[in-house]
């Protein structure tokens, strides 16, 4: 392994050269989604920041496995009253649908599915068996039916809290005017196991009456069951930090004395308009709503490879905010890096070559052995596709030995590390510029007020795959 790849640790608070636990190999667990409605946007970057980086460490030469949960044992709560039991919600049926649709639109990003996607209610014997080992190591206690984690008494020996950097008693006076808190002997004390209350549908019985896991520990199984007490990777988004990731951090220590993880990793949140893209406060965007145009959000459509793209023009670590603005440079920008792409093949090697191209290729690789900073490895790209550019039009020259460097390194960088894919005649010149005479001849229908032609230009266009939206700022068109 030549490369040397150094990660940002949340635990550390740094960048760390990153070494694995086994020479070669990595264990890498991402949290899931929750599949009790669809997937927005914001969600959709977290999943695209890890795929990249699973895509770069496979490229880099390791054999990883990539475990990324289904969180559908969950809080759902209903009479279980209906005419018969086909009536009666069923939350297999709706963990299905979102378990579908997620999966659909992962496979638009270009997402790679991970190596094993476990579902939190296929282990819930697991999970029993961790609450157990808590209880036994005197760091959980059981109150009415319910199981709590002793955060207190685990600080006594351990550090709660070092993974987000806060600081006990902090979060003891943070807490101090909660009530309804009776069942548990701390506030700061979180729920292994629940017990259900009679309209909680989803339950399970345990040695503690019938109820269901807490939150946290369905990935303290999951990651464990797959890749042991201690692996490489944990990642998810910055907003499970605290406290989901921290208590997961609390939960292994407890129940096997060891720190479950070795490299935290998280990824920033998507904004729209300056606020978190969130479900709870509905500032959100549906994928759906991005590709087809039908959103009061966006200018036009935009295809998922544009949206990819934009998302990998800043860094992972980075909050990235949502607009017409940037998405349509993005556009362009995608566009450019495809065509030189596609014009690569079609270059003449010369003597040699006029720009160093071992150079610019060697920043490809520094770019993402620094913390998978895909910003700086796309401004490398641009300049390779300047210099294809260059190279097209008779004013450059390029080597035998480095076209063919280029050829691989850049599709590899492209299509492989970045899981972009080339857009079905995406916008080219040709397109481009037999579009600007449609949209010209419908202006031209719309300004005479003949409906009927403007009408059918647009119907037309959208039977052939191509999304008309008109707007204050004129038409816009895409690739649907
Ligand atoms: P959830 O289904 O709510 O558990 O979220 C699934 C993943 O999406 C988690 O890793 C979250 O951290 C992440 N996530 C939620 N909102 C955003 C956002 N606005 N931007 C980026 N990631 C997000
Ligand atoms: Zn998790």
């Amino acid at each position: 392994m030549n490369n040397q790849i150094y990660i940002h640790n949340t635990l550390k608070g740094e960048k760390e050269l990153f070494k694995p636990i086994h020479e070669g190999q990595i264990g890498m667990y991402v949290c899931g989604p929750t599949v009790y409605s669809d997937v927005h946007l914001g969600n959709c970057r977290t999943f695209i920041s890890f795929d990249m980086i699973y895509r770069y460490l496979i490229h880099a030469g390791y054999k990883v496995r990539y475990v990324r949960n289904i969180t559908d044992a969950g809080h759902l709560e209903a009479s279980l009253a209906g005419k018969n039991r086909l009536d009666q919600l069923e939350p297999m049926e709706i963990v299905q649908k979102y378990t579908v649709g997620f999966h659909d639109i992962m496979a638009l990003f270009n997402n790679h599915p991970p190596s094993i996607e476990p579902a939190a209610t296929g282990h819930i014997i697991e999970q029993i068996e961790i609450v157990k080992s808590i209880l036994d190591k005197g760091l959980a206690y059981e109150s009415n039916g319910s199981v709590y984690f002793d955060v207190e008494k685990f600080d006594k020996t351990e550090n709660y809290g070092e993974l987000s950097g806060r600081k006990i008693e902090d979060l003891i006076s943070g807490t101090r005017d909660l009530d309804g808190q009776d069942e548990k002997r701390s506030p700061l004390d979180f729920a292994l196991w629940k017990k259900a209350s009679p309209s909680h549908i989803m339950r399970w019985p345990s040695p503690w009456g019938e109820g269901f896991p807490g939150w946290h520990l369905e990935c303290t199984a999951m990651s464990t069951k797959y890749l042991g007490d201690n692996f490489d990777i944990h990642g998810g988004g910055m907003d499970l930090k605290f406290p989901h990731h921290e208590c997961e951090v609390a939960q292994g220590k407890a129940s096997t004395g060891k720190a479950p993880v070795n490299y935290w990793l998280h990824a920033n949140m998507l904004t729209l308009n300056g606020q978190k893209m969130s479900k709870s406060t509905g500032n959100t965007i549906l994928p759906g709503e991005l590709f087809s145009g039908d959103n009061d959000i966006m200018d036009k459509a935009y295809h998922p490879m544009v949206v990819r793209f934009f998302m990998m023009q800043a860094h992972y670590r980075s909050i990235l905010d949502f607009s017409s603005a940037a998405l349509s440079a993005s556009e362009k920008g995608f566009n450019k890096l495809m065509t030189a792409i596609s014009d690569l093949d079609k270059l003449q090697a010369g003597e040699s070559s006029s720009a160093n191209i071992k150079e610019i290729v060697g920043g490809f690789y520094s770019a993402m052995n620094d913390d998978f900073n895909t910003p700086v490895l796309v401004a490398r790209m641009f300049e390779a596709a300047t210099e294809i550019n260059k190279i097209k039009a008779g004013s450059a020259s390029i080597s035998k030995t480095d076209l063919d460097l280029l050829n691989k390194e850049l599709k590899a960088f492209a299509f492989d590390v970045l899981g972009l894919k080339p857009v079905k005649s995406g916008g080219g010149n040709e397109l481009d510029a037999a579009m600007d005479i449609v949209l010209e001849l419908r202006k031209n229908a719309r300004e005479q007020k003949d409906w009927t032609t403007s009408d059918l230009i647009r119907d037309k266009l959208s039977e052939a795959g191509i999304v008309v939206k008109d707007s204050a700022e004129g038409t816009n068109w895409s690739i649907n």
